[in-house]
């Protein structure tokens, strides 16, 4: 089974449609999108129709949970907070009902998927060492997907039942596929919205279950429009200057 895996679209439709083109090319079986569809960008009621329709998946993430209302405000980033209560203004009553009924975390086709990490799926960051290795011990499959870090990255499970586990971080070789070998993965596809990894690009993996590859993939879109986007909409400015930094 080939699946196209997508996470953090944060309502930026102009990056979303690219990587769905990119997606189609590629003709996988299914896309599996991992959360935040929505929060920070201009265009939320698009892409919860978009990814609604087209992903077999949609898990739930924290800046969903905020805006459909079931996270209080006060844990976010003020530009966060205030963006979310925008997003909440622009969406239907079927969207937000949509985004509220989301899982937090699944199990499907032997891989497990949550938002931020299988330890506390809609708030934890797997971004360093430790929190990976951990982490390993809350999930009994073999693979388990991750994105709300916006990096697209992978750890891979170390020393597994010694007293000191750990974990190995492999960044993205866009278009180089990673092999999986026998062990325990972790993998995060990066974002489709907001990249954090000083790569502005939009970012998607595609996971191969019978070549056992895990492949990052990178496209351009136009920045500048979805910047423009967020300045007319009166959302925080910040919001619209990382996505040039990728950052
Ligand atoms: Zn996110």
């Amino acid at each position: 089974m080939r699946i196209a895996v997508i996470s953090d679209i944060h309502s930026n439709l102009v990056a979303l449609n690219v990587i769905l083109e990119a997606i189609d090319a590629l003709a996988p079986d299914a896309i599996w999108c991992l959360g935040d569809v929505v929060g920070y960008g201009p265009e939320p009621e698009a892409c919860v129709c978009v990814v609604r329709e087209r992903s077999a998946i949609c898990l739930t993430g924290n800046h969903d949970r905020a805006v459909a209302g079931q996270l209080a405000l006060e844990d976010f980033h003020p530009d966060a907070a205030e963006a979310a209560l925008w997003q909440r203004e622009h969406l239907s009553q079927e969207a937000l009902a949509w985004l509220r009924e989301r899982p937090e975390m699944l199990e499907e086709a032997g891989i497990t998927l949550a938002h931020g990490s299988p330890r506390d799926p809609v708030w934890e960051y797997v971004v360093d060492a430790r929190t990976a290795a951990r982490n390993f011990e809350y999930f009994e499959t073999r693979l388990c997907l991750v994105g709300h870090s916006h990096l697209a990255i992978a750890w891979r499970e170390k020393n597994p039942g010694w007293w000191t586990p750990g974990a190995d971080l492999v960044w993205a070789e866009p278009k180089t596929p990673l092999n999986l070998n026998d062990e325990r993965w972790i993998l995060n596809p990066g974002s489709v919205g907001q990249p954090r990894d000083h790569d502005p690009r939009a970012s998607f993996a595609l996971l191969d279950t019978d070549a056992n590859t895990w492949t990052w993939h990178r496209h351009e879109y136009d920045v500048e429009s979805v910047a423009k986007a967020i300045f007319e909409a009166g959302l925080p400015r910040r919001m619209g200057l990382r996505l040039f930094e990728g950052w």
